[in-house]
């Protein structure tokens, strides 16, 4: 027996509260395991060591079966909120819920949860899980891993015989991505009972013009505007949420470590800037006659720079991902630009300030140039979220037990656990993934980096489920 197998063992023991006295004694080890676990223990590979194992293979898989749903050719994936491909999906993952013997229910917009009934199920449960939707032509593994890779942990637990005290509860959220109607963490911001989200879920449309409660009702999601608040959580549904999730960032891989534990989420802030200027021919009106939105927009972009910067922090970033100028042509003075800047931090007053500077700088600017600032809009301004104690504790201890390498660290990425940390304590596992690719189609997890990180959700949910 290696050194790693007989900790697997002492863990399982510790997880389903048997004494762990003889946990050094392989023998004593197999005949408790047997007596909890009901099935025969042995090193021939076929005892609990075998069983505490990863279908690795198996969730591959299904990570490539699900990737077939998509509406853009392999390698990329790409699946859109209430979309044919989208419904798909989501019967995917609720057959394999129900393989899984778990109850499976949906709330009014489609968030999906398949429950594994505890002991002591009047407990708050503790949940897990991800996202399946996908930003177009991107790629196979964000949000999978932590829905294919959370079933698997369920079936990992009950394969070695584990019997829960708090429920288990895999949940899929409905559109963790922004792509169809802007609002990103739709499923969880909603189950977070953010009252606000009822009121522009009844107003929003996409692209096509095709509003939510349409889109929805096609999907087989039909409600009435009043349904919405139903999906509001109580306080006590979980005692703790955590997901699992690749990186989307270079630093595990790059510093071979297998596991990443969160201690805290980054909250993006993003805001709309216009300008408005005269505009004119670019020959024939001279420079000191000039009000150039355009360099207005270059000068607020640098700002934005010199902003961030000046907040001292490694972990305050802030974007100009969107400069556009009216009306585009080389021989037109721009009599108009339009900016979108994200601005993000751990420190939510230390992000709020930069915000503040920001909005400061653009009425300047537009003072000193002659431009009009037509709109400082702030879209969405969340806080950041600190992982849960007890949480991270459970993480830790897991990766322990497993004998895995961790490193603390901070999601600059969000994800549905930043609103689940309103109800919940809450914690995150990072599995590395390669070059930190992520949103396109060259995304990838190692099997191998996905087990380790099933592995780990496993034994975290495990300890919680009896805490
Ligand atoms: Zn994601």
């Amino acid at each position: 027996m290696t050194r790693a197998t007989s900790h697997l063992l002492f863990i399982l023991l510790l997880v389903v509260g048997v004494a762990a006295a003889g946990a050094h004694d392989d023998a004593a080890v197999r005949r408790t395991l047997e007596e909890f676990a009901g099935f025969p223990a042995s090193d021939d590979g076929e005892g609990p060591s075998a069983a505490f194992r990863v279908d690795a293979e198996g969730l591959q898989r299904q990570i490539d079966e699900l990737a077939s749903f998509s509406d853009s050719p392999a390698p990329s994936v790409t699946r859109v909120l209430y979309s044919d491909k989208d419904v798909q999906a989501r019967r995917y993952i609720k057959g394999i819920m129900n393989q899984l013997g778990l109850a499976v229910r949906e709330d009014a917009v489609g968030n999906i949860f398949g429950r594994w009934e505890g002991s002591e199920a009047e407990l708050g449960a503790v949940g897990t899980g991800s996202h399946v939707d996908a930003i177009p032509f991107s790629g196979k593994y964000d949000g999978v891993v932590g829905v294919l890779g959370a079933l698997e942990a369920i079936s990992l637990l009950k394969r070695s015989g584990f019997q829960p005290k708090r429920s288990l509860e895999v949940i899929m959220f409905t559109s963790e991505e922004p792509t169809r109607f802007g609002i990103s963490c739709l499923g969880s911001r909603l189950m977070a009972g953010i009252e606000e989200l009822t009121q522009s879920l009844r107003n929003v449309v996409d692209n096509q013009n095709v509003s939510f409660l349409d889109a929805a009702e096609s999907a087989g999601y039909k409600m009435d505007p009043e349904d919405l608040r139903s999906v509001f959580l109580n306080k006590d549904s979980y005692s703790a949420f955590v997901e699992l999730h690749i990186e989307q960032g270079p630093i595990l891989e790059k510093e071979g470590i297998p596991i990443g534990i969160v201690t805290a989420i980054a909250a993006p802030a993003s805001i709309t800037v216009e300008f408005e200027g005269n505009g004119g021919h670019a020959g024939a009106v001279l420079m000191p006659a000039r009000n150039d939105a355009g360099l207005a927009a270059a000068e607020l972009a640098l700002a934005v720079e010199k902003h961030v910067l000046e907040s001292g922090s490694i972990d305050t970033v802030g974007t100009v991902g969107i400069l556009q100028l009216h009306p585009g042509a080389i021989n037109s003075i721009p009599s108009k630009s339009h900016l979108e800047i994200d601005v993000r931090d751990i420190d939510e007053k230390r992000r709020n300030d930069v915000i503040e500077k920001v909005r400061r700088s653009a009425t300047e600017i537009s003072k000193n140039r002659g431009v009009v600032l037509s709109e400082f809009k702030i879209i969405n301004q969340d806080p950041p979220a600190l992982s849960g104690k007890s949480v991270v504790d459970a993480m830790e201890f897991a990766a322990k037990q497993l004998n895995l390498e961790y490193k603390k660290m901070i999601s600059r990425a969000y994800h549905d656990s930043l609103f689940m940390a309103r109800v919940s304590p809450m914690g995150m596992i990072f599995i590395p993934c390669y070059k930190g690719y992520s949103h396109k189609p060259k995304e990838y997890a190692s099997p191998e980096d996905m087990s380790n990180g099933v592995k780990v959700l496993a034994l975290t949910m495990a300890k919680l489920s009896l805490d």
